[in-house]
């Protein structure tokens, strides 16, 4: 698919960007498991993103500082920093959507050299010693979604553009009707292949920059 003019990227953070899901990470970990029935709920899709993570948040154990130092034991995937640069040469834009929180997607950046890339996420709020989550793009989204990748996409492409979107699960799923390229892994190749959406496998960023570079620039 070659095509000339301009591209915007997008990428998930949680289990896209780090090589595993920080966000469940830190909730199975520090809620000590009372999750999984929350989780489980959102997944069947009874209960919406923010519902999910308001009960989320609401069982968890930790200071924002005991939160943060597990994030260490996370890796980032292989070739995102490649990714950022191989964007950042060719004026590339590049948002990173997430439904998750934001202090750990910018603390988890920051600990691998990015404190500069837009991070659009659900906030977290450290009241007290308990940790609450508002919604700052709720309401401009689907309903379901506390931060709906697919109304980012749109409000944040412009016309005449190519927008690609990365991500690997459940919460990506209204970017499919939004991007023109998805790239997939794990949940998200899953659903891709039950909708019958177009979608690229991929297992690490390498594999995008070899991508976009062969059948797009
Ligand atoms: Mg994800
Ligand atoms: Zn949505």
């Amino acid at each position: 698919m070659k095509k000339a003019g301009a591209i915007r990227v997008f990428s998930d953070f949680d289990g896209t960007i780090s090589a595993k899901d920080v966000g469940a990470s830190l909730f199975n970990h520090f809620s000590r498991k009372r999750n999984g029935g929350t989780v489980q709920l959102w997944l069947e899709q009874k209960i919406s993103s923010r519902e999910c993570l308001w009960r989320e948040c609401s069982y968890i154990d930790a200071s924002k500082q005991e939160l943060l130092a597990a994030l260490d034991r996370i890796d980032i995937r292989k070739g995102f920093p490649e990714f950022v640069s191989f964007l950042k040469i060719r004026s590339i834009p590049l948002h990173i959507l997430s439904d998750g929180l934001d202090f750990y997607i910018q603390a988890f950046l920051a600990r691998n050299g990015f404190d500069d890339l837009d991070v659009h996420a659900n906030n977290a709020h450290f009241v007290n010693g308990s940790l609450y989550p508002s919604f700052p793009h709720f309401v401009a989204g689907c309903g379901f979604c506390g931060c709906c990748k697919g109304e980012r996409i749109n409000s944040l492409s412009n016309n005449g553009e190519l927008t690609i979107f990365i991500g690997d699960g459940f919460s990506d799923r209204c970017a499919l009707g939004a991007a023109d390229v998805v790239f997939a892994r794990g949940d998200l190749e899953t659903l891709c292949r039950e909708k019958s959406v177009d979608c690229l496998p991929f297992a690490d960023f390498f594999d995008v920059i070899n991508y976009v570079e062969r059948e797009i620039l």
